[in-house]
């Protein structure tokens, strides 16, 4: 069949069980051609395109019946769309032709090959439309209010029975549904229809007795499943169908979506055995810790599925001692789409476009299509395990896509998301070529949470373009977060946005550390062996740290170049300060970062060479990653500890240097990049611009040279930060932030037969 459909009034209302209904239904039924025919301009259509509840039409007849569109790719149909824009005269040419007559107001919004006002019933006089006739154009008035000059002859029926003919459709398999006179002219093509309820009285009055119309009691999609009904579209058998498994609920009240599992799954002598992560940076804990007694849970995370390794298992235990009731919920997936969905595609293409470096971001349709079919198996899975009205967290870029395919299934669930990346404004997000589809998904969330401000607010303005919204609460940023003081600092953000009736909450949650992993690292007898062995080895030199990974964002290169100049214009530091650098290598398989290394090594080998001196090597370089705990010796050794990405969601290094000196009573500074999200949190680094060479090797200096007690003061005030923005609070302050939007989620959803008090 083919259901032909007005939008607003139609298509877009009625009870939200009957729209989820009708929606299911046709995505069920892959055989119904939908077309959207709606008053509204393509450009505002397309805003429903990008919302994966609603169903993706095949064809779009928009601007009343003037513009004709394939769904998928927006393109014209031809020879349809040529034949109506030879019929029309031209917008310059019906505005001025109009200018005379009074009460005439132009509508402020998207439209093509037509003209749209909107006036009372008085200025849409005779004479106004005897002078319409004179330009070869048609008059529609509708809704007592809305006044649309269009070419002779188109209006929304001319056009679907041209596109019913074009596509060779059988006219008896047609649906028209719609609510208003400007829908008349699709019932006046012989075609079945339906008027949904609470039609334009005209429209009722007009169909009357047009026996292939059917009057529905329900309004829009509900409409629209009644007329189903009565012209036995579908059968019965297609109307009631089986409710797929994904559907049903399951028994988690908290379900934690991660790329990674809780545990570590190594492969030794052809088994597959668990240990704990070796590196957890802390957040892995905190969201165990909401399993703690006996809250029922899963954590879903992919799981290369190897058959070598024998049958695999969907569920694994996490942990029983501690966490009773909460599983692991493993996606298996095999090891190229691991290989592609994660290695390749999410570092080549989304990594560096969230962190402003489009130009290196390459993007292939077929690596995108891994990534949708991957997020469509999380999201699968995730419906199977949350029980009714549960909370579903996902983590990070690398799941954009869940929520989309998650809100499909899973209506009641409460979605939250945290971006844990970078997230850039829409001069930068929009070069994604999914990022209607991305920004769509992420739209079905109730809670998104970013590190700081400017990343929510970031989101907000990519969003603004994609879909109509409201910003409905904001709030300030001062006192937690730095404001005009560093690039990514902000004075208000918005809290609350509002998409088509539903609200949506931001947040920023700066993910804070785990004092006690650094304490205990502290006590540690290795480490205080090594300190001592430092001390020893660093006398009379002060000691410049750098700690990150192998990436383009970390400015690497930059800093070398900021110290080979540091170096030249202060010669008195020859001999006095050395720059440790650990460059932790990417994950095996990366090769977009063997160029960015070789680079670094050529300068490295470059600095050293031109000032080394016996006994004295200016840059000691290590390409290798460090255990947390001999990391924590150096951050208690380092004068001052260098950190000045070109951009970054957040860095923990430089959180857990502040903690290091602090619990160590030390007096280091911290030069950071403003354009790392710590930026805005950490009052009492110095802040550098890592684009500006100078000014990166000016705040170097100035750190080495500022006296202890202002380098004190300075550590206390981001040591106070450090200490009351921990990890645990991260995770509270989100998931009290989410539960908030569950209860009001549950106050609107009234049981059948109560009315809303
Ligand atoms: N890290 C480590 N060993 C190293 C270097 C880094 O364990 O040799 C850890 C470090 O302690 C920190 C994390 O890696 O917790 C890096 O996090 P950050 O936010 O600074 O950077 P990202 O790599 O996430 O961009």
């Amino acid at each position: 069949m083919l259901l032909a459909t007005d939008l607003d009034g139609t298509f877009l209302a009625g009870d939200p069980d009957h729209r989820l209904r009708l929606y299911q239904l046709i995505a069920a039924h892959p055989e119904i051609q939908l077309v959207f025919v709606t008053g509204r301009g393509l450009e505002s259509v397309l805003p429903l395109l990008s919302d994966p509840t609603i169903p993706e039409p095949d064809y779009i007849i928009c601007d009343v019946g003037c513009t004709v569109v394939h769904g998928g790719s927006q393109q014209a149909i031809q020879p349809l769309q040529g034949k109506i824009d030879e019929l029309w005269p031209g917008e310059q040419l019906v505005e001025a032709a109009l200018t005379s007559f009074e009460g005439l107001q132009r509508q402020e919004v998207p439209q093509e090959r037509r003209v749209s006002y909107f006036c009372d019933s008085a200025a849409a006089s005779d004479g106004l439309r005897a002078h319409v006739e004179t330009l070869s154009c048609d008059v529609l008035f509708s809704g007592g209010k809305y006044l649309d000059i269009l070419p002779r002859g188109v209006n929304k029926g001319s056009t679907l029975s041209r596109l019913v003919e074009h596509l060779g459709a059988d006219p008896e398999s047609v649906l028209v549904a719609g609510d208003t006179l400007n829908d008349l002219s699709m019932y006046q093509q012989s075609f079945k229809g339906v008027c949904v309820g609470s039609s334009e009285g005209g429209l009722l009055e007009a169909t009357e007795h047009q026996a292939r119309v059917f009057h529905a009691d329900a309004n829009g999609c509900g409409g629209i499943l009644e007329a189903f009904e009565h012209f036995g579209f579908l059968g019965h058998a297609g109307i009631d169908a089986e409710i797929p498994d994904t559907m049903r609920s399951g028994k988690s009240d908290l379900v934690i979506v991660y790329h990674r599992l809780p545990y570590e799954e190594v492969v030794e002598n052809g088994e597959l055995i668990r240990r704990r992560p070796r590196s957890p940076n802390g957040i892995i804990p905190t969201l165990l810790s909401f399993f703690a007694g006996g809250k029922a849970g899963s954590w879903v995370a992919w799981s290369i599925d190897d058959p070598d390794l024998g049958p695999f298992q969907t569920h694994t235990e996490v942990d029983t001692g501690r966490y009773e009731k909460l599983v692991a919920a493993r996606v298996p997936l095999s090891a190229e789409d691991v290989d592609i969905f994660y290695k390749r595609f999410s570092k080549e293409a989304f990594w560096p476009t969230l962190h402003t470096f489009w130009e290196r971001a390459t993007f292939r349709d077929d690596h995108w299509q891994v990534f949708l079919k991957v997020n469509k198996l999380f999201a699968e899975r995730t419906a199977e395990e949350a029980a009714e009205n549960a909370v579903v967290w996902i983590h990070d870029y690398n799941l954009w896509m869940v929520p989309a395919f998650l809100r499909e299934l899973r209506p009641d669930v409460t979605i939250a998301f945290f971006h844990h990346t970078y997230f850039p404004s829409a001069d930068v997000f929009n070069v994604l070529p999914w990022r209607r589809e991305i920004i769509g998904s992420l739209l079905q969330c109730d809670h998104i949470g970013f590190h700081i401000p400017r990343q929510a607010e970031n989101f907000v303005d990519v969003a603004r373009g994609v879909t109509p919204l409201e910003v409905t609460a904001k709030a300030g940023c001062a006192p937690r977060f730095l404001t005009y003081g560093c690039a990514v600092g902000l004075d208000e953000m918005s809290v609350e946005i509002t998409v088509n009736d539903r609200k949506i909450g931001l947040g920023a949650h700066p993910v804070g550390l785990d004092l006690s992993r650094v304490r205990n690292a502290l006590a540690d007898d290795d480490v205080k062996a090594r300190m001592e062995s430092l001390r020893e080895e660093l006398t009379d030199i002060r000691l410049i740290l750098s700690v990150e990974r192998l990436d383009f964002t970390k400015g690497i290169l930059e800093k070398l170049h900021a110290y080979e100049r540091m170096l030249t214009e202060n010669p008195e530091l020859e001999t006095k300060v050395t720059l440790m650098m650990v460059c932790v290598p990417a994950a095996k398989g990366m090769t977009i970062y063997e160029e960015l290394l070789s680079q670094i090594e050529q300068t490295v080998g470059r600095i050293n060479g031109q000032f080394a001196q016996v006994g004295w090597t200016p840059v000691q370089f290590f390409f290798r990653a460090l255990p947390f705990e001999e990391l924590v010796a150096y951050y208690t050794m380092a004068d001052v500890m260098w950190i000045t990405p070109l951009r970054d969601g957040l860095n923990l290094v430089a959180k857990e240097y502040i903690a290091t000196q602090g619990l160590t009573k030390g007096c280091g500074v911290l030069v950071l990049s403003e354009f790392a999200g710590a930026a805005a949190e950490l009052r009492g680094a110095i802040l550098a611009n890592p684009h500006h060479p100078q000014d990166l090797a000016d705040t170097c200096y100035y750190a080495l040279a500022m006296s202890p007690g202002e380098a004190r003061n300075r550590l206390s005030e981001a040591f106070e930060a450090v200490c009351r923005y921990d990890i645990e609070y991260w995770g509270q302050e989100f998931i009290d932030a989410v539960e908030q939007r569950r209860i009001s989620k549950l106050k609107k959803v009234v049981p059948l037969g109560q009315s809303a008090a």
